[in-house]
């Protein structure tokens, strides 16, 4: 765990978020500033700061199972939604702790800003 990294810290539960699934490595909760009607993150417990530095491609295979059970937990499996993982600067990464957007709800648009 990194001290001062917000999604370690929700992972662990010492910050509160709306935790909608977890497996064995990853956790799932709601996004605090919904870009779509679903709109969810999915995390490693462990801290990783992207997928610049993500070695483990089990790891990413579980937290892409865990969003793909999000999606259809969330009613979105058959509608349609989107996988997204922001990385570094230019591809709009705001917490350097790596993670996947979960998104649906609505038709999204291509390509993304
Ligand atoms: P990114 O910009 O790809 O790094 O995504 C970070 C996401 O974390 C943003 O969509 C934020 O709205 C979200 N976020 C930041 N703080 C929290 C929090 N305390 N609980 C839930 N989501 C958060």
């Amino acid at each position: 765990m990194a001290d001062q990294c917000l999604f370690c810290r929700i992972a662990s539960g010492e910050i509160p978020a709306t935790i909608i699934a977890q497996s064995a490595r990853c956790v799932a909760f709601r996004d605090i500033n919904p870009q779509a009607p679903v709109h969810a993150l999915v995390i490693p417990r462990e801290h990783v700061t992207s997928l610049n530095t993500l070695t483990d491609g089990g790891l990413f295979g579980e937290m892409s199972l865990l969003a793909a059970q999000v999606a259809k937990d969330a009613g979105v499996a058959e509608s349609g939604w989107r996988l997204v993982a922001n990385t570094g600067h230019d591809g709009g990464q705001s917490v350097f702790h790596v993670h996947v957007h979960v998104l649906g709800g609505r038709p999204l648009r291509w390509p993304p800003g």
